[in-house]
């Protein structure tokens, strides 16, 4: 198959600076929680894309000083020469397939903690370091041989970032994290000499360093700024119509604009508070005042809007980072005229958390991501299929899923075993919850899949018990049959069942989704975390409740500030109403009442309600597993050599892990035993010799 002609502008070559890109696919910096920890996984991960057809891929921001570093979150480093050979090999991989391999270049100035260092962070204006973490540093403010220096500091990083094989060099500016907007903006620059005031002053910096930049490299590198729409910080930030002015007084200053938006959380708004193409009112207009390229995000999956971003003269190029995560071949798949088969990003922002535990990033809708050098695996490619033939996965959610997809690719014969009608499990029914459609794709995209392929059935409203599972003669038995929520309480607060009146009713997330909902007014007691009580007090509000919502943390849906999400959750409840109480247990449900803790002190309190709703843990659904394993004897004649157990029925927790799991189990279908092996490679730092 071939493209459809309408895509074809995608398709078109365009010059950044002295390079061209071969389309218009762009893949803008992004971390990946892997960094200077893991190069070799940074490098095949990008390597892939190369293969996947993107025209432009970035690194994730490189640190380019040792005296502005963001510890512990774990970037790139190009602080001296050693570190050459390990950002040589990314880009390398990136030029592999044709694309123009880019550096982003950070100096994080008023975001750079220095905890690793030791370093005095430097910053336009002395003041605290703003950071995630409140991090109680104060940055001093540059003198003019510190700029002196810090010009110097950015040559040095662009000569390697050259020797190391780069064709493009990205300026970092955007997010609050780099040094270019922290200078730029009114609420980072209070200096009064000729780097602060006016914006012309303010912009000296980033005029200084693009041209001292250009003078040593700008022959063989194109040079782009990563500025943010706006800084949504109202006027004492660089907002969009400064922004307007600075591109206007500033036309032709580097090779390309690359325009991110606000902070992180803005710029990777999650699709529960944010569309495709959200930012398109900031940056219209903008390409009309420079002649230079104009790069622009919005977490495009759909190739109909990227079109229409570049013929409505909005972009030049599609700039792209959770959808190139989600499916690294989506250039391709344009290109080759498979748009169904495009794996679009849910916009779950799972992929973030990996930096922000600066552990590792997953990716709900691509298990592969990450994996491509640790575990060998490709996206678009499975292993060969092992000695078996046949396996039975029993539950369709995104473990069962993904799972019959990626066996199927092997080549097994799979049969797909659904106990209610409709494929998908817990994202059949999550997808319903405010904001929360766009997770849908994990089913749609899986089951649209297993639909092209003759090797799969599905059997809905098959619900199977050990019996039948002996009767039917499969080789491999996989068990995905997920968790229940559970109603007694247990979780962290309470490690076993916490004392209730049973003339309390009580509401669990299943009952809530299967339309059995409170009224009047609701404690929801969330000691989850994540985000299904935000989610439901939303739901409860919609439905008419009153909501009061009781949380052991200080934090409303604490774990969504690795999502970014957490501030938006907490302003959506304030704004409808909730009554959110932090820090406040729930020791025991009354009739007509719930007795709040302290989390601190021994103070209690009797909050009335007329229903609880409790989001604590999950309980595995493994009854099938453990009746078949008691029954192992019975295997050998029933023809079973395998039964596993894999996703939120092994141990529930978020969607990704469970793809993962289902993933993982057909990669390792038929493999060798390892042992005592580790199951991925790992790169360790090479030991001093003095
Ligand atoms: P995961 O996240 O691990 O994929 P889910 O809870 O999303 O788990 O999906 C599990 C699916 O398994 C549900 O759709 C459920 O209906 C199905 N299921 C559970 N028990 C059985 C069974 N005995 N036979 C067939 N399907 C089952
Ligand atoms: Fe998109 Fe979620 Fe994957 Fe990130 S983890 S790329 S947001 S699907």
């Amino acid at each position: 198959m071939s493209r459809n002609r309408r895509y074809d502008v995608l398709f078109e070559p365009m010059a950044i600076g002295p390079v061209t890109a071969k389309n218009r696919f762009y893949q803008v910096p992004h971390c990946n929680g892997g960094g200077y920890r893991d190069p070799s996984a940074v490098a095949e991960m990008r390597g892939i894309k190369a293969q996947g057809g993107w025209g432009v891929i970035f690194t994730e921001q490189c640190e380019m000083h040792h005296s502005s570093e963001i510890a512990p979150f774990i970037e790139l480093r190009l602080w001296e020469d050693q570190d050459i050979p390990m950002i040589a090999k990314m880009a390398d991989r990136m030029k592999e397939h044709g694309a123009l391999a880019g550096i982003q270049l950070a100096y994080s100035g008023i975001n750079g903690p220095n905890l690793y260092t030791k370093e005095v962070p430097l910053a336009p204006t002395a003041m605290p370091i703003r950071t995630f973490t409140n991090d109680p540093v104060q940055a001093r403010a540059l003198d003019k041989q510190d700029i002196k220096d810090l010009r110097r500091w950015f040559v040095n990083a662009a000569k390697r970032s050259r020797i190391a094989g780069f064709d493009l060099i990205c300026l970092y500016g955007a997010h609050g994290f780099g040094i270019f907007q922290h200078f730029l903006s009114t609420a980072t620059n209070q200096r009064s000499d000729e780097y602060g005031g006016s914006l012309e002053n303010r912009a000296r910096f980033v005029r200084e360093v693009v041209e001292d930049i250009r003078n040593e490299v700008g022959d063989t590198m194109g040079l782009t700024l990563r500025l943010s729409l706006d800084e949504m910080m109202g006027d004492l930030g660089f907002a969009n119509s400064e922004v307007r002015d600075f591109i206007e007084m500033h036309a032709d200053l580097p090779d390309l604009w690359d325009l991110a938006h606000g902070a992180w959380e803005d710029c990777s708004g999650p699709s529960r508070f944010k569309e495709e193409a959200a930012q398109f009112d900031l940056v219209t207009g903008i390409k009309a005042l420079t002649t230079k390229p104009v790069v622009g995000v919005g977490r495009f999956t759909s190739p109909d809007v990227m079109v229409k971003q570049i013929t409505s003269g909005t972009l030049d190029f599609i700039g792209c980072a959770r959808p190139s995560i989600a499916d690294p071949f989506l250039p391709k798949k344009v290109e080759e005229g498979r748009i169904e088969d495009i794996r679009e990003c849910i916009g779950c922002n799972i992929c973030i958390t990996g930096d922000m535990t600066m552990s590792i990033s997953r990716c709900t809708q691509n298990p592969t991501f990450m994996e491509e050098w640790r575990k060998g695996w490709h996206p678009e490619q499975m292993n060969t299929k092992g000695a078996s033939s046949s396996v039975l996965i029993v539950g369709s959610g995104p473990a069962g899923l993904e799972a019959a997809l990626a066996c199927a690719k092997r080549g097994y014969d799979v049969a797909l075993a659904e106990a209610g009608e409709t494929l998908g499990g817990r994202v059949a029914r999550e997808r319903l919850l405010p904001g929360l459609s766009a997770w849908g794709r994990v089913a749609d995209y899986r089951t649209y899949q297993l639909s092209q392929l003759a090797n799969v059935q599905t059997y809905p409203g098959s619900e199977l018990d050990a019996a039948q599972i002996l009767d039917f003669g499969f080789e491999n038995i996989c068990i995905a049959t997920g968790a229940d929520w559970r109603a007694d309480g247990v979780s962290r607060q309470h490690v076993v069942p916490m004392p209730m009146d049973a003339a309390m009713p009580v509401f669990t997330p299943d009952d809530i989704m299967a339309g059995r909902l409170p009224t009047g007014h609701v404690t929801l007691y969330d000691d989850d975390h994540y985000y299904m009580g935000g989610v439901l007090a939303e739901l409860l509000v919609q439905k008419g409740c009153t909501v009061t919502l009781v949380t052991p943390c200080a934090y409303v849906s604490d774990w969504t500030n690795n999502t970014l999400e957490q501030a938006t959750i907490h302003r959506r409840l304030a704004e409808m109403g909730v009554d959110i109480q932090l820090n406040r247990g729930v020791l025991s449900v009354n009739a007509g009442s719930v007795i709040t803790n302290c989390t601190y002190t021994e103070q209690t309190r009797q909050q009335p309600c007329d229903a609880i709703v409790i989001v604590a843990s999950r309980q595995p659904r493994d009854t099938l597993y453990t009746t078949l394993k008691a029954r192992e004897a019975d295997w050998a004649d029933a023809g079973i050599t395998s039964v596993k157990l894999i996703g939120d029925a092994n141990a529930p927790g978020p969607i990704a892990w469970a793809t993962y799991a289902g993933h993982r189990y057909a990669r390792e279908l038929d493999g060798a035993d390892i042992g005592d092996a580790l199951p991925f490679r790992r790169e360790i730092a090479a030991l001093a010799t003095t």
